[in-house]
C-alpha cells in the first residue's frame, strides 16, 4: 500500500520539497487527517463503478483517497503551481484526470459526457475552497448535471443554512434554493485541526442527494427563485413588505399582491423565514398571473 499523502509528515515533505506556500485567496487549507478523507468517501459511497468530480485537490490528498475506490476521478484545480506536486503525488493512479481550470468557468456537462460514460453514478466529492463555497454548490445545481450527489466539506456555518428548516434563523433563500434540487444532511462537523493551515471557521461534511424531480413543481422556476430572494430580502420586514419593495413595480401592484397572498391564503404579516417551500411555489405560481 502507498503512503498516504494526507499525513502531517508526508504533507509537510511534499510542501517543503516545491517550496510551496498557500494562497489564502484561493482557499488553501489542506486536509492532513486520513481519517476524515476516508469519511468523506464513505458518505459519498463511492464504488468501483463511480465517477468522481473533485474541485480544488491541491496536493491530492481526498483524489488519491477516491481514486482507489472510484472507477475514474476528474479533478479541476485553479492553481497552477500545484500542476507538477500533483503529477508526482498522483503518478501511482491511472485513473485520475486533473484539469487545470476555474471550476466555475468549466463546461461540466461536457468533462462529465467525455469521462464517465463507462461510470454509473456521478458524484461531487471535494474539500471546497471556502470563498466560492455558494456559487460552486449552486452552479452544480442549477447546471442540472446528471449527479447522484454531492459530498462536501465546507464551512459548518453554511452546512448550517443549507440545511435548516422553516422560522429558523438560518433558513433562507440557499436553504430553499438547495432543498429544492436536493436532499440535504449535514454528516459530520470537522475540527479546525485537520486542515494546515487551520481556517478561521469550523467546518462540517454536507451530503446532498439529487432529487429526480423538484421538491416541489413550480410553472416558472427563474420567477419563483425571484419570489423568494425578494422575500427574504430585508429579513425584519414581513413578506407583504418585501413582495412590495422588492418585485419590480411592485409598488404599482400593492393591492393585487395583497388579494393575491389572501388568495393563496398566506398572511401578509408574516415573515418570509416562515414559508415552507410548498407555500413559496404556491405564492409565486398565484403571483406570476398578476406580476408578469
Ligand atoms: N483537496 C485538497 C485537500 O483536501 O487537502 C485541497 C482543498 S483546499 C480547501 C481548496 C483547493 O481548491 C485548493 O487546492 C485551491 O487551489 C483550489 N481552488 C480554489 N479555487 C478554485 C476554483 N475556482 N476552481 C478550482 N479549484 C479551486
Amino acid at each position: 500500500m502507498i503512503k498516504d499523502i494526507a499525513t502531517p509528515v508526508r504533507t509537510k515533505a511534499i510542501l517543503e520539497k516545491y517550496g510551496f506556500s498557500f494562497k489564502k485567496s484561493l482557499g488553501q487549507n489542506f486536509l492532513i487527517e486520513p481519517n476524515v478523507l476516508s469519511r468523506i468517501v464513505d458518505h459519498a459511497n463511492v464504488t468501483d463503478k463511480t465517477g468522481v468530480i473533485e474541485i480544488g485537490p491541491g496536493i491530492g490528498a481526498l483524489t488519491e483517497q477516491l481514486a482507489r475506490r472510484a472507477k475514474k476521478v476528474v479533478a479541476f484545480e485553479i492553481d497552477k503551481r500545484l500542476l507538477p506536486i500533483l503529477n508526482e503525488t498522483l503518478s501511482p493512479y491511472e485513473n485520475i484526470t486533473v484539469i487545470h481550470q476555474d471550476v466555475l468557468e468549466a463546461d461540466l456537462k461536457k468533462a462529465i459526457e467525455e469521462n464517465f460514460s463507462d461510470c454509473e453514478g456521478i458524484m461531487v466529492v471535494a474539500n471546497l475552497p471556502y470563498y466560492v463555497t455558494t456559487p460552486i454548490i449552486m452552479k452544480l445545481l442549477e447546471d442540472k448535471l446528471p449527479l447522484k450527489g454531492i459530498v462536501v466539506m465546507l464551512q459548518k456555518e453554511v452546512a448550517d443554512r443549507i440545511s435548516a428548516s422553516p422560522s429558523t434563523k438560518e433558513y433562507g433563500s440557499l436553504s430553499i434554493a438547495v432543498q429544492y434540487y436536493t436532499e440535504a444532511k449535514t454528516v459530520m462537523t470537522v475540527p479546525k485541526t485537520v486542515f494546515v493551515p487551520q481556517p478561521n471557521v469550523d467546518s462540517a461534511i454536507i451530503r446532498l442527494l439529487v432529487r429526480d424531480k423538484p421538491t416541489v413543481e413550480v410553472e416558472d422556476e427563474d420567477f419563483f427563485f425571484q419570489i423568494v430572494r425578494a422575500s427574504f430580502a430585508q429579513r425584519r420586514k414581513t413578506l407583504l413588505n418585501n413582495l412590495v419593495h422588492f418585485i419590480p413595480n411592485g409598488k404599482e401592484l400593492k393591492a393585487k399582491i395583497e388579494e393575491t397572498l389572501e388568495h393563496v391564503e398566506v398572511d401578509g404579516k408574516r415573515r418570509g423565514e416562515s414559508l415552507s417551500i410548498e407555500e413559496f411555489a404556491k405564492l409565486s405560481d398565484a403571483l406570476a398571473k398578476v406580476v408578469k
